[in-house]
């Protein structure tokens, strides 16, 4: 009788627990489930107030950072500002560009699934994310081994397999897989780097801010054509310096 009763506790206890569990698990998914709503919501209104309001018409832009979950490439405790109109921290001094510069540096490329795209300061991962949900196949280079780390893991968290990242220094661009229909650098350098121009197809576009930090750098379109750059400056920006 009496083991019969301590058999009956134990099961009442068990079941209680299991409810318990059951219920924490079911806030803590819905949770999940609004906030993940929520960071929808504040992505529709970064592409329909910061740019379709400017110049980004491209569909397959706008789609590509309608879709890329950008809070997952910020540090956590910045999650929230994810989708402002600005650039932020990722740590080493270094940052994630401003949504509209990302649409207008990946629009200036007309990118087209299948292309093979080099970029040079990969950093949170961000702008190689756009470029593989477009369906390019993206190599990209960035020098400090932490952000490698880190942006390797988001990279493959959302399964993006089409894009290589290694750590290095991107003045030497990645020769064992050029020459790149298209190159996207996201630091700036003083002068552009001529192994880039090198590994550039022809035909093929590159986009990059020129100049130091101390002055104003402009977002230059150079054009290859039969050996022939073509220089076009876009827009004047501020980026972090590409480190020699
Ligand atoms: N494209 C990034 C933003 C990059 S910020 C994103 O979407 O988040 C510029 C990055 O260039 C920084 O992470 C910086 O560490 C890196 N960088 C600076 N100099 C470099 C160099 N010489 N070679 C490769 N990466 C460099």
């Amino acid at each position: 009788m009496a083991h019969k009763t301590k058999k009956k506790i134990f099961n009442s206890t068990t079941k209680f627990l299991f409810l318990v569990v059951t219920i924490f698990l079911s806030i803590f998914a819905i949770k999940i489930n609004l906030m993940s709503q929520n960071f929808e919501k504040l992505r529709e209104k970064m592409v329909s107030e910061q740019l379709m309001t400017r110049d980004i018409t491209s569909k397959v832009v706008l789609d590509a950072m309608l879709t890329v979950p950008r809070h997952l490439f910020v540090p956590e405790d910045i999650q929230d500002f994810a989708y402002i109109d600005r650039p932020l921290p990722i740590g080493l001094e270094q940052t994630i560009s401003q949504p509209y510069i990302v649409a207008f540096m990946t629009q200036s490329l007309d990118p087209l699934p299948g292309m093979k795209i080099l970029e040079i300061g990969t950093g949170s991962g961000y702008q190689a994310a756009i470029l593989a949900q477009i369906g390019c196949e993206v190599y990209t280079i960035e020098i400090f081994d932490e952000l490698v780390k880190n942006a390797k893991k988001v990279l493959s968290k959302l399964k993006y397999n089409n894009v290589k990242v290694k750590c290095g220094n991107g003045y030497i661009g990645w020769q064992e897989y050029a020459p790149f229909d298209a190159i996207i650098v996201t630091a700036a350098p003083d002068k552009i780097p001529e192994k880039l121009i090198e590994q550039l197809k022809d035909g093929g576009k590159m986009i990059i801010p020129v100049g130091n930090q101390n002055s104003v750098q402009s977002l230059k379109l150079l054009t290859k054509k039969d050996n022939e750059i073509t220089e076009k400056d876009l827009l004047s920006v501020l980026f972090v310096p590409m480190l020699e």
